[in-house]
């Protein structure tokens, strides 16, 4: 998962572009960049934190009314500087590039570049291959004059990158003396959203970013989401040329509304806050069929991404919502750490749990997900520890069986618990009095309720494997996951 913003302002960017990778920051913690152009190009990035990165001195560097930022969570490439973006290129134009997501023919089109189109690779990083084969189709021997003549140009690549490049990529651009160029694949995949604010002087600010949770603070107004197969195209005066390109079936991630985005991020036209909370009243009717002996006396959510499907499902059930495991908010969400030994070390010094809210009750945790196992087992051992009578568990999404190769770091099908253990084995493994998974129906119906969206069927690969974009068989699996592992490895 990685967060992007692009924006077109009548004032400097940097500032902004800062401030919108603060308000992503959960969506990649491992490194940040922002470039921005006037007459030149102007970038920088590095690894860490945004407030690590970005300093005074450097921001002032910065300058321009146009640019594009990056939080890095990497899904493929390495974890050094070089893998840090976004990428350029200085030809033809000067290109910048920022992608969320994952090209799932990755090693073809790298050869295609390499050999065929004789550029350069400086990492193993799908953005670069993006940022390549996006220039290389813009490289003409006439270059447009005028913005239209481009737009007619930007339809003609970006429509050959939708035939050609499989995955999932939400994309901000910059091309220096033209503007600002955004698109999302054709199934919509991975997220992005757009908004405008007035600049004052009859004219408009324009935003585009993997969440809204940046629009209020810089006073722009949400104006829904940019649509699958959508190009999108800011030029230099502020005119907006748009096209959707390709229609295919809408297909955005659920994981995003179980997992990943903000609670207060409307993504796809719908409320994450608003789908957590029928997540839990959904579960809470499973719940309530499926043991309807067995009431807990508390419901505690697994913080903090389980808080608002767990105080649903507490109000449903009629007991207690307590937060009685107390999370420790300066060390990292776990599933974002890299190593394994990184995580199991974290869940005792992330999570402590609270003993008056525990001892002899009949404690419910309710989780987002469980994708390992591990931090749920060590949860159920802590509340054993701290005299919970019993402990059940339910979790707001079913079954995580089969690893994402669309842009979310999952583990390998090895490791997944659901991909090697049945739900009574699992119950088990995880020593609890009683196990709920939310059906696959009820959290599409959590998901899809309301809003006005246009959602046709959420992406749900990794529960169903069913691998929406039609771009993974066995083969493809082996050799994903084995350049996974070595991207872990760092060969
Ligand atoms: Fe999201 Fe899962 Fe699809 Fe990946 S496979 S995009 S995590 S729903």
């Amino acid at each position: 998962m990685c967060g992007i913003a692009g924006i077109y302002s009548h004032k400097p960017v940097a500032a902004e572009l800062y401030d919108s990778i603060i308000h992503l920051q959960h969506r990649g913690q491992d490194a940040a960049g922002i470039m921005t152009y006037d007459d030149r190009m102007h970038k920088e990035k590095g690894m860490g934190l945004a407030k690590e990165v970005f300093n005074k001195t450097n921001m002032e560097l910065l300058t321009g009314n146009i640019g594009i930022s990056h939080n890095r969570y990497p899904t493929h490439g390495g974890f050094s500087h070089g893998e840090v973006q976004p990428f350029w290129t200085s030809v033809p134009y000067g290109i910048a590039l920022a992608h969320n997501g994952n090209l799932t023919n990755y090693q073809e089109l790298a050869e295609e570049i390499t050999n065929k189109d004789s550029r350069y690779l400086n990492t193993n990083s799908d953005s670069e291959v993006l940022l390549h084969y996006f220039a290389d189709l813009l490289h003409t021997n006439n270059p447009p004059e005028d913005s239209e003549e481009f737009f007619y140009l930007l339809c003609s690549a970006v429509t050959k990158i939708f035939k050609h490049v499989k995955g999932a990529y939400s994309v901000v651009s910059l091309v220096i003396g033209k503007g600002l160029v955004v698109f999302r694949d054709p199934q919509g995949i991975r997220p992005l959203v757009k908004g405008e604010r007035s600049n004052g002087n009859g004219g408009k600010d324009y935003i585009f970013a993997s969440e809204n949770t940046m629009f209020y603070a810089l006073g722009y107004e949400p104006k829904g989401t940019v649509l699958p197969g959508e190009l999108i195209y800011v030029d230099e005066a502020g005119n907006v040329f748009n096209k959707r390109l390709v229609k295919k079936s809408f297909n955005p991630c659920i994981f995003e509304y179980v997992y990943f985005a903000r609670p207060d991020a409307t993504l796809n036209d719908v409320s994450v806050y608003r789908s957590r909370l029928r997540m839990g009243q959904n579960l809470s009717e499973a719940w309530k069929k499926k043991y309807p002996k067995k009431t807990p006396d508390i419901v505690i959510p697994a913080p903090s991404t389980a808080n608002t499907a767990a105080l649903s499902f507490a109000h449903e059930l009629g007991v207690r919502y307590s937060e009685g495991l107390y999370k420790n908010t300066f060390i990292g969400r776990t599933f974002i750490m890299p190593g394994q030994d990184e995580r199991k070390k974290s869940v005792k010094y992330k999570l402590v749990p609270q003993e008056l809210e525990i001892r002899d009750k009949k404690v419910l945790i309710l989780d987002d997900s469980i994708v390992r196992g591990n931090t749920s087992r060590e949860i159920v051992r802590m509340l054993k520890d701290f005299g919970a009578k019993e402990v059940y568990f339910a979790v707001a999404c079913p079954p995580v069986k089969s690893p994402c190769f669309y842009g979310v770091d999952m583990p390998t099908k090895e490791e997944l618990i659901a991909g090697n253990m049945n739900e009574n084995e699992i119950e088990n493994y995880l020593d609890v009095d009683a196990l709920l998974y939310q059906k696959i129906d009820d959290l599409v119906e959590a998901v899809t309720r309301k809003g006005d969206h246009h959602i046709d069927t959420p992406c749900m690969a990794c529960l169903d494997g069913n691998y929406i974009a039609n771009d993974i068989d066995d083969d493809k699996i082996a050799q994903m996951e084995a350049m996974r592992v070595n991207d872990r490895n760092g060969k």
